[in-house]
């Protein structure tokens, strides 16, 4: 009876209270249905019902990569540090990376992904075209030290992903195998019961398609994506693109200074003057690799730092301080202005040449008017730095935009030749000439599609999972007599040997009222209740779901089950 898993038996306490520490639903209910334990901070342990749906998602994952033809293998996540500081990345990771040490003092760390150790993997075994295209995949447990490891195992140190790498001798190859990807994505997610959006990961200049992420809409994400109410553009929040329109500089008046006693901010401006603050351009300074450098916004929109330092990486981005004024006379803290300012000035796109502006006039306590962008100051690189928000423009249909908030479940990307290049990856082609192989790399979060999953489908009284991943097809429970214990026994037999995967809460001395709350809890698709019409051979069916419930004969539900299966 492999099917068959009785609740007497089985690893399984459930908690009526909320761990302290969780804020998201998915930690809560994972928690306290009893499929997760805390093991450290971003650590878990899969309890027997968690370790099903964990495995249910990696079947899906499997059979699917699979049938793009991936070859699943198994590379070590304890690794030595010489390939990752052959691709840069020993240092790049910074604090994120898991680094130790072996008994002779020799570098390793626990593998974040795996690029560097399948271009290896892949040199080590593949000499000629023939030998390509490849894609190659494991399910395997990845190390991050995450620097907020939050939400349970939506985000752990150590946590499960499928990672893939496809290897092509041509760049049509590497679009093939990126479809591929794409397709197979698509078909796990969908399958998974997963509500999700593919939206481009990066913003136009490297080519729409050359990098996709996967998000499950979901308020406990920690990624905010756009999502457009009348085209099919989607994008992640830092990849939206705006275009720099320039307009004619001439219509404007002569540069007019303004008496702005106390107007430090664009608040206290906009109140001064009675304009809106969209009309105020702000002028943050910030240190670009210890450079001091102005980024001008409209006043009424927000930098986002984490936009700008992706922008300027590896420079490193700080706000400047109170120091940093100390030796600036010609900054005048509060007062800035674009115009006559001896920096290097970046901006917004919404920062055309043509606009004209009010903003600081570098003088305490004033400001200037009709100060034009093109005609008073120039801007040296336009970089998209704002926070984007709910309106903003679609930049393909031109409708409002919306945001929404999720969980990044998988990432496509097309690496290109960057780890074919650090590690010399050549194979043989056609005319006997080494050819460089380019490579695509692709992830699904396993263990945080577990969450993402939670998340999605919970209800107040508990998890609430898709057929496809639940821990069993139904929770059996046995109202509490004797002979409703074994007519419930007797039910799930029947059902395991049908290939029904059944849960079968047998416990003694456990209340009705106990078993029904915890059969909400730990969330499978269908409860059957023996209950008070057992003796008549009576049983009720219900509906996690929906809730919908029926009286109906044993043999009637048998059947009805086993048909589902
Ligand atoms: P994030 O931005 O959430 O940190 P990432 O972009 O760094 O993720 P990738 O390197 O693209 O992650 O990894 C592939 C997939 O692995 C992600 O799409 C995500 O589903 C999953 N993943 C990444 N980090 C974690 C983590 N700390 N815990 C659980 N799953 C993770
Ligand atoms: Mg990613």
């Amino acid at each position: 009876m492999a099917h068959v898993q009785r609740m007497s038996t089985t690893l399984l306490k459930t908690l009526r209270d909320d761990p302290a520490d969780a804020e998201t639903a998915s930690h809560k209910l994972l928690v306290r249905a009893g499929y997760v334990r805390r093991s450290s901070a971003g650590v878990w342990t899969w309890l027997p019902l968690g370790k099903k749906v964990l495995d249910n998602v990696s079947r899906v994952v499997r059979e699917e990569m699979d049938a793009i033809g991936g070859q699943e293998v198994l590379l070590p996540a304890l690794l030595p540090k010489e390939p990752y500081e052959a691709s840069g990345r020993w240092e790049e990771y910074g604090d994120l990376l898991f680094r130790l040490k072996d008994r002779k003092g020799a570098d390793y760390l626990l593998g974040p992904t795996h690029e560097e150790i399948f271009t290896l993997t892949v040199k080590d075994q593949c000499t000629s075209y023939k030998d390509l295209p490849v894609i190659l995949y494991q399910i395997q447990t990845k190390y991050r030290d995450e620097a907020r490891p939050r939400s349970g195992v939506l985000r752990g140190r150590e946590f499960q992903m499928k990672d893939s790498y496809s290897f092509d001798t041509t760049d049509e190859g590497l679009a093939e195998s990126y479809r591929l990807h794409r397709e197979a994505y698509t078909r796990i997610f969908e399958r998974l019961g997963l509500d999700y959006r593919v939206v481009s990961a990066v913003s136009g200049a490297m080519g729409g398609s050359a990098s996709e992420e996967f998000l499950a809409p979901a308020a406990a994400g920690e990624d905010t994506f756009v999502d457009c109410p009348q085209c099919d553009y989607a994008a992640n929040t830092e990849a939206v693109t705006v275009a720099v329109s320039p307009s004619d500089p001439a219509g404007h008046g002569a540069v007019e200074e303004l008496d702005t006693p106390d107007t430090p901010t664009i608040e206290t401006l906009a109140a001064h003057l009675g304009v809106p603050a969209s009309a105020t351009l702000k002028n943050l300074l910030v240190k670009v690799d210890g450079e001091i450098t102005a980024v001008g916004v409209p006043g009424d929109r927000e930098v986002d730092l984490g936009k700008l330092g992706e922008h300027l990486a590896p420079a490193v981005v700080e706000l400047v301080t109170a120091e940093d004024f100390a030796d600036r006379p010609d900054l005048v803290r509060g007062y800035v202005g674009p115009q006559g300012l001896k920096l290097r000035y970046i901006a917004d796109p919404r920062v055309a040449p043509g606009t004209a502006w009010i903003t600081g006039a570098n003088k305490p306590g004033t400001h200037a008017r009709n100060v034009v962008c093109g005609r008073d100051f120039e801007v040296d690189q336009y970089l998209d730095v704002v926070v984007v928000e709910p309106g903003d423009p679609c930049p393909r249909c031109g409708a409002g935009l919306e945001i929404g908030r999720a969980i990044e479940i998988g990432h496509i990307f097309q690496l290109g030749r960057k780890y074919a290049d650090a590690f010399g990856l050549d194979v043989l082609g056609q005319n006997g000439k080494p050819v460089r192989v380019t490579m695509g790399s692709y992830g699904i979060g396993v263990s945080r599609a577990v969450a993402a999953l939670a998340e999605q489908t919970h209800d107040e009284s508990g998890l609430c999972w898709p057929r496809e991943v639940a821990p069993a097809d139904v929770h059996i429970v046995a109202a509490g007599k004797a002979v409703q214990t074994e007519l419930a026994l007797e039910l799930a037999d029947k059902l395991g040997s049908a290939g029904v995967r059944v849960l079968v809460d047998d416990r003694t001395g456990v209340s009705p009222g106990v078993k029904f709350t915890d059969a909400e809890l730990i969330g499978i698709p269908e409860i059957l209740v023996v209950g008070r019409g057992a003796p008549q051979g009576l049983v009720e069916l219900k509906d996690r779901r929906t809730g919908a419930r029926e009286e109906l004969p044993v043999a009637e539900a048998i059947e009805r089950l086993s048909a589902r299966r």
